[in-house]
């Protein structure tokens, strides 16, 4: 017996789609991602994609004609598909197709063909299930490869073998690990092996791509599981090696450092608990990525990273340049959270002074708080006592700056005294004088000598200048 799932088709637009299928006298489908979250519960989808047996472009514009805004079509005549805007949903549509592959590109060959050829080109089980929006069946669930029941069991799996699947589109496996991921589903074990033996196929793939994959597994409850399983199956050596140089512990004269790679990915996991910002989480990712090339042993100190976070700011930016990311204000906020990762765990393991929260507060400026929010993240002792200890830390430290920012309001310091002025009032030209004053009245506002106002940094400015045999 067929299942019906008209319930599904509740959005107007469906009603529509049922009588442009009618007088273009094509039959249509919607099908992969609305139908999977429709039965996963996923809530209101942003795409929805539709499958015509016959030309998908002739079908949007008619659905087009039939809506009472005549939205725009988008026609991508080369890839015969179509795009329109409905309601704030857009509606894909595409003819039909059989794809063949050729090896050295994930661009297939394409011919026109059934609903059957359609459904076997696509990625997985789960998103192959379509649903019949014409007369004769409307809401018919066609599911030819029990993509119903991997939903139940959550698996992902290909339709046809994988690997035929993940070598043809190697993208694919990214997609596999990312849905893994964003669903919480397991993938199929055959295809985990495939994906592992088809490893080096990810190098055709464009690197904005697996970015882009990559972003989606990072901004999902629980980056952790995409993670290890870029790491299990090796394709994270090719895209972040930085990271798997993190793996692994050291023993030596029985001193040991901790796993840095998952111990990255609790980090992760943590921060992703506390905030949504994509760029926060990619700064977790990356926090301790200085750390395999600056590891070293002394007999004194034990396991040291000296410099790890200027190396790792550092490595931040060729990171970005490799993968063909911004190299923009996101990477500098990286950037800038990677170099400061351990200054507010050195305040909090000590006594601090309202000298040292100053500067963390100038220093950090506006990102302030996603720092905070990194370094409450990196805590991942299991040692429950040191937990508290270190939680307990960081609160004072925000309370710390809290007090400081309302007392001193040093987060967008400016000098009280300008360049200008000190040149003014000395008569002086540009000259290297005028930069030693300035940065000693900073300094003395930063180590709470003078307070932040102007007269107290003039009189300092005086000072400073007779210090310096400038006269007045
Ligand atoms: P989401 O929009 O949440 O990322 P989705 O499943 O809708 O999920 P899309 O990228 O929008 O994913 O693709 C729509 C559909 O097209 C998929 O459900 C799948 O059936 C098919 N598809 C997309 N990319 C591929 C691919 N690389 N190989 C095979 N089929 C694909
Ligand atoms: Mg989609």
């Amino acid at each position: 017996m067929q299942q019906t799932f008209q319930e599904a088709l509740q959005l107007p637009i469906f009603t529509i789609l049922r009588q442009a299928a009618k007088e273009n006298r094509v039959d249509c489908y919607v099908i992969g991602g609305f139908v999977r979250d429709y039965l996963l519960h996923r809530g209101t989808p942003k795409d929805i994609d539709i499958v015509a047996i016959g030309s998908g472009i002739q079908l949007a514009e008619k659905v087009a004609s039939l809506l009472p805004n005549k939205p725009k079509v988008s026609v991508f005549k080369n890839f015969g598909t179509a795009m329109l805007k409905y309601q704030g949903v857009e509606l894909e549509f595409v003819g039909a197709r059989k794809e063949s592959y050729h090896h050295s590109s994930r661009k297939p060959i394409i011919e026109n063909g059934s609903l059957e050829d359609d459904q076997n080109r696509r990625d997985f089980t789960i998103n192959a299930l379509a649903i019949s929006l014409n007369e004769r069946n409307y809401g018919a669930l066609i599911d030819p490869f029990n993509g119903v029941t991997d939903l139940k069991e959550k698996i992902i799996r290909t339709p046809l073998s994988p690997e035929i699947t993940y070598s043809d589109d190697p993208l694919r496996m990214m997609r596999a690990i990312r849905f893994a991921t964003q669903l919480e589903f397991k993938i199929a074990l055959p295809s985990l092996q495939a994906i592992g033996a088809n490893k080096d196929r990810i190098t055709i793939i464009s690197k904005e791509r697996i970015v882009d994959e990559l972003c989606k597994i990072l901004a999902s409850k629980k980056p952790s599981i995409g993670l290890s399983l870029l790491h299990k199956t090796e394709l994270l050596s090719y895209i972040l090696p930085e990271l798997v140089a993190l793996q692994g512990i050291e023993e030596i004269e029985g001193q040991r450092h901790k796993d840095n790679f998952w111990h990255t990915l609790e980090v992760v996991d943590n921060i992703s608990k506390t905030t949504d910002n994509l760029w926060l989480r990619w700064a977790a990712l990356l926090h301790d990525i200085g750390k395999a090339p600056t590891k070293k042993f002394h007999k004194k100190l034990g396991w040291t990273f000296h410099g790890h976070e200027f190396v790792g700011a550092k490595m931040v930016y060729k990171i970005f340049k490799r993968l063909r990311m911004p190299l923009n204000d996101k990477m500098k906020f990286v950037q800038k959270m990677v170099l400061m990762s351990s200054r507010p765990i050195v305040l909090s393991e000590d006594f601090t002074t309202d000298s040292a929260v100053r500067r963390l507060v100038f220093d950090a400026g506006d990102n302030v708080e996603d720092l905070m929010t990194l370094c409450e993240a990196d805590i991942t002792t299991k040692n429950i006592k040191k937990q508290n200890k270190y939680k307990n830390n960081f609160k004072l430290v925000r309370q710390k700056i809290k007090e400081v920012e309302e007392r001193d309001q040093v987060r967008n310091f400016q000098p009280p005294v300008s360049g200008e002025e000190i040149m003014r009032i000395f008569n002086l030209k540009p000259s290297k004088e005028i930069g030693i004053i300035k940065e000693a009245i900073k300094e003395a506002i930063l180590d709470g000598k003078i307070p932040n106002d102007y007269e107290s940094a003039k009189q300092y400015m005086f000072k400073k200048a007779e210090q310096l045999g400038i006269k007045y």
